[in-house]
């Protein structure tokens, strides 16, 4: 095989560039399409001499498709920003003019019953560039510039070839946003005179930094959740041609030198095929010889692995396609003092296109193998599948359609085939309902992807993770489900898009009272909505019954009353009003005619309380972590609408807090908040506000007096006996760590907290040591985890017992206010919608609590 043609060779080069033109860059004794743009000519710098900014980017993507006949440019969306998120198809001229029936013959490899008869000798491979889906690691995103330059400008018999055997999908910035911030980062701390101390402004972004979306979430762990535009974009065009490679260009610590897969054999998911890994390997052995041609250090098969789905190059491995991981040491700016001596950024993006090119060389080398790979996946998942003992899951929840409606969306961007329930199913106590529960038989193409959403994993081949060690969906979205072992005549008709969820009824004006239940989803975001124009809202905080429309419903604890005598809008304005904020919504609002119950509280009883519409600020900024932050005001941004202000910590000594009635402290160290800080929030508290917080921000609470809480660690005796290898010094402390796994917990249903569920129980995720004491007053922790928690991942020996009965959220008083300890994030990767209703919970019934 020959591994490096002519066309691939690279002038070896030290890590001393800056500032290059593209002879530093692009293979040597090719000859170059004059009609086609270089990128300086449009971007108006050399590629590495700034960092590119995304619109500069997208320009040069363009001019690349009009002036060339091997490119057409796919638009896939835009991100939340209003940036264009863009695809390059890239292959020869004589495949574009058949581009569709290419596509459509090559997806059919990914169809077990048709795939047999398919021939792959003249088929092309499907290759993904996929570029910085960390922002701040910028130089996968300006190599993207010299693979397109290259890819349409370089001539020659041998890049026609390469063209008419692949297709290649370019994707240039996997996380726009997050590009662009880093971009503006770099650019605007570099001098005429280069600096490259590591201790300059340059290289240390301030919060919270490139590396994530517009609201602060790594993109790449959110291949398998897909709750951001970015992901959704990019996963309809991903399984639109189902390619058989992926690359995802990152970078890594600055003294680090270059990564690439295969990772950490024994952190493999199972449901990976070995044979993934194997071709994996084989594709590696071509980065290898690429990189040593140019005299580049690297090292596979430690630190990365291929474990959690959610990563972009992992997602691939469970779709029959190769995910491979690029880790580029970060210059993280123009140059910088590393102890590998200076890196310079246009090195690393040298690295970045180098590897980019091997990948092309081996996409072709191994063709016919990777073709092969693609179709035997799927068969073998076919045979997989037949035999798994559960023939479908059916899952449901019909007091929350919203929810169910956002695991089934989830599902189908996985293009999962999905059934409404024909007829009502009744398992293990549960009991599913047509119109509210779906069928998902697991004899199908997405069995893996099923698979993995609704396994309980307990063993594992190491004790060490890159990521989270568990995800079981249902349980996160807090779902009941059902295992079936005969699927009968449970389906009926495919779910071809998301079901909608209409409030069904018209209200009728006048009525005595309007009313809804808690436990919807979207009942937030009605509430909030009622009250910003100005609706007086009041809590059950007991339940009752009453008679609409000649039934009779029952309302539980947290249901919320419109009294229409209260309100400043009468008639059918009031009626007309609160039907459009439900129909927003899709929350179902009842027209009460009476104020007197059949059972429970009556409407005018004191049971029901006027609730204040929440005021929210939020912690954020230096001494907080960006993700939490994110997490949280993504939640009350876009799921309900609420608005937050996020203040600095340092700043908050000086801001007029009064105006707020919740104040949220999400996970942080607080270093900052100063003395006069801490004593603003006690007054501020003990005024009678409701203080969240969560994971680290509990510790720092309770360290400063603020709480009661105690935390304990590791029962694990030490045996001072024992005498360890050195070299498994790191392992051993690494072993401790909890990198997310699920926990049972019990909620009390009456506790405002626990308002809207109907379950008491719920599925916590857990990703910090801290185990919470439970505290002394009966009513003060009203989320416990049970005595048997452990739902799935992995567990640390030493934590087994100490997790047992601690506290998930405890209670404390202070003045009139109090605080609410969250010693887990209930909000994680937008997609734990299980408990962050609770957390909502606090947000608007926080100040109903007394301690
Ligand atoms: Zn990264």
């Amino acid at each position: 095989m020959k591994v490096i043609g002519l066309f691939f060779v690279f002038v070896a080069g030290c890590m001393a560039a800056i500032g290059q033109d593209l002879s530093y860059y692009l293979p040597q004794q090719v000859s170059y399409d004059q009609r086609v743009p270089t990128p300086a000519s449009v971007i108006g710098h050399e590629v590495g001499e700034w960092h590119v900014t995304h619109d500069r980017l997208v320009s040069y993507m363009k001019a690349a498709d009009q002036a060339s006949d091997r490119i057409a440019l796919h638009p896939l969306g835009l991100t939340n920003e209003g940036r264009q998120q863009l695809v390059l198809i890239i292959t020869s001229p004589e495949n574009h003019k058949r581009l569709e029936s290419i596509r459509q013959e090559h997806v059919q490899l990914t169809e077990s019953g048709r795939s047999g008869s398919l021939s792959v000798d003249k088929m092309p491979v499907v290759l993904w560039m996929g570029h910085s889906i960390h922002g701040n690691e910028s130089s996968g995103a300006n190599a993207s510039l010299l693979s397109v330059y290259y890819l349409a400008a370089a001539q020659g018999k041998e890049i026609e070839q390469v063209l008419a055997n692949t297709v290649i999908l370019l994707d240039p910035s996997f996380n726009p946003d997050g590009l662009n911030r880093f971009a503006s980062w770099v650019n605007m701390h570099k001098g005429v005179t280069p600096v490259s101390d590591p201790n300059a402004r340059e290289f240390n972004e301030v919060w919270p930094g490139g590396r994530f979306n517009h609201y602060w979430f790594d993109l790449n762990r959110d291949w398998l959740p897909a709750q951001h535009k970015e992901s959704q974009n990019r996963l309809a065009m991903f399984h639109q041609w189902k390619p058989n490679v992926l690359t995802d260009h990152h970078e890594m610590g600055s003294n680090a030198s270059f990564f690439f897969q295969p990772g950490v054999p024994s952190r493999v998911n199972p449901n990976t095929p070995w044979k993934n890994q194997e071709l994996t390997a084989a594709i590696g052995s071509y980065h290898a010889k690429f990189l040593d041609s140019i005299g580049s250090m690297y090292f596979t098969k430690e630190g990365y692995d291929d474990f959690y789905y959610g990563k972009g190059s992992t997602y691939p491995d469970i779709n029959g396609s190769i995910g491979i991981l690029f880790e580029q040491a970060s210059s993280r700016g123009h140059q910088q003092d590393t102890e590998n001596g200076l890196l310079t950024f246009p090195f690393t993006i040298r690295n970045q296109f180098v590897t980019a090119m091997s990948t092309l060389a081996a996409a072709n080398g191994l063709r016919k193998e990777l073709l092969d790979f693609q179709r035997d996946f799927f068969k073998d998942v076919s045979k997989e599948a037949a035999g798994y003992p559960v023939k479908a899951f059916v899952i449901g929840d019909e007091n929350d359609k919203a929810r169910t409606n956002i695991f089934i969306e989830m599902l189908l961007r996985h293009e999962v085939e999905i059934f409404e329930l024909k007829q009502e199913y009744t398992m293990d106590g549960k009991s599913f309902k047509a119109g509210s529960a779906y069928v998902i038989p697991t004899n199908q193409k997405q069995f893996k992807i099923i698979k993995t959403v609704f396994e309980k994993t307990f063993e594992y081949k190491d004790s060490l993770f890159y990521d989270v060690t568990a995800w079981t969906m249902p349980l996160a979205f807090g779902l009941p489900y059902a295992e079936v072992k005969t699927l009968g005549s449970l389906t009926g008709s495919r779910l071809t898009k998301v079901p909608v969820v209409a409030a069904s009824q018209s209200l009728v004006p006048g009525a005595y009272a309007y009313a809804f239940k808690w436990n919807e989803f979207y009942t937030p975001k009605l509430l909030y909505r009622l009250q910003s124009k100005g609706i007086i809202a009041k809590v059950a905080t007991k339940p009752f019954r009453t008679m609409v429309n000649g039934k009779e419903e029952s309302f539980g604890y947290g249901s919320i009353v419109v009294h229409s005598g209260m309100q400043a809008v009468q008639g059918a304005i009031l009626s007309k009003l609160i039907e459009e904020c439900a129909r927003e919504t899709g929350v179902d609002v009842y027209a009460l005619p009476s104020g007197l119950a059949r059972g429970g509280v009556d409407i005018g009883s004191s049971s029901f309380v006027v609730l204040r519409k929440p005021e929210v600020m939020m912690f954020g900024g230096v001494g907080t972590t960006a993700q939490d932050v994110g997490e949280i005001w993504h939640l009350l941004d876009t799921r309900f609408h609420v608005p937050v202000s996020i203040v600095d910590v340092e700043r908050f000594a000086g801001a007029n807090v009064g105006r707020y009635n919740v104040i949220i402290m999400p996970s942080g160290s607080y270093h900052n908040l100063g003395r006069s800080g801490h004593d603003k929030l006690r007054s501020w508290i003990a005024a009678g506000g409701t203080l969240i917080a969560t994971e680290d921000a509990t510790r720092y609470l309770a360290d400063n007096g603020f709480t009661h809480s105690m935390f304990k660690g590791s029962d694990e005796k030490k045996d001072s006996t024992i005498q360890l290898p050195y070299y498994l010094r790191m392992d051993e402390a690494r072993a401790k760590d909890m990198a997310g796994s699920l926990f049972a917990a019990r909620v009390d249903l009456t506790h405002p907290l626990g308002y809207g569920y109907t379950n008491p129980q719920v599925t916590v995720f857990k990703s910090n040591t801290l185990f919470m004491d439970k505290h002394n007053g009966a009513y003060d922790t009203p989320v416990l985890y049970t005595g048997d928690p452990l739902q799935s991942g992995y567990l640390y020996r030493g934590y087994k017992n100490v997790v047992k009965n601690t506290a998930a959220i405890n209670i404390d008083g202070m003045g009139t206010g109090r605080i609410i300890s969250m010693v887990d994030n209930l909000n994680f990767r937008a997609f734990w919608l299980g408990t962050s209703k609770m957390f909502m919970n606090g947000v608007f019934f926080g100040s109903l609590i007394r301690p």
